[in-house]
């Protein structure tokens, strides 16, 4: 069970980022609306080669978000449900768009909550239709090639991605 205290008070957003794309700022809108206070925990993960390091991911995060009052955005290593523990959060949040999400999903959200001894439960958003197909890959992919990614990410992040790929 979620406890009393806790509940719709803090949530976890927890994700790669690499980069944040419109899909995930339309959850990180959605879930800033219900909870009290959202942090955006960016998974510091040594074992996967990530596009930006973990402080890009965190800035260009930080700076999208800025309007929004009740969001921080803070780095994380190792296991989510600890991260969630340690600041007794009871809530994390998973954006869904297809059934190939939902199946990976069900697993890790299941296992945290057994891990947590039912302290630790997920709550997911659908994404919306316009960004159903978006994903951090499918972005790094077309701007490698110089797309137009202006429909994929905010501005000050496409600049920082074509800066990557070397394209100007
Ligand atoms: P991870 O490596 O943890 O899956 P991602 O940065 O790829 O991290 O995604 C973080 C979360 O955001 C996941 O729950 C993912 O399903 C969700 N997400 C990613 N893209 C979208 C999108 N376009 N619409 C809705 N949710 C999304």
């Amino acid at each position: 069970m979620i406890s009393e205290r806790e509940t719709m008070k803090a949530a976890i957003y927890p994700g790669s980022f690499d980069p944040i794309t419109y899909g995930h700022l339309d959850i990180i809108k959605r879930a800033s609306a219900v909870f009290d206070r959202l942090y955006v925990g960016v998974l510091n993960n040594s074992a996967k080669t990530a596009l930006f390091s973990i402080d890009e991911r965190v800035n260009m995060i930080k700076d999208v978000t800025s309007d929004l009052d009740n969001v921080q955005v803070e780095a994380f290593d190792g296991l989510t449900l600890q991260y969630a523990l340690d600041r007794d959060v009871s809530v994390l949040i998973r954006g869904l768009r297809a059934v190939s999400d939902f199946e990976y999903e069900l697993q890790i959200a299941q296992t945290n909550r057994k891990f947590s001894d039912d302290k630790v439960d997920t709550m997911f958003f659908i994404t919306s239709l316009e960004y159903a197909y978006l994903s951090s890959s499918v972005v790094r992919e077309m701007a490698s090639y110089g797309r137009d990614i202006s429909r994929c990410v905010p501005d000050s992040v496409a600049a920082r991605i074509y800066e990557k790929y070397g394209i100007d």
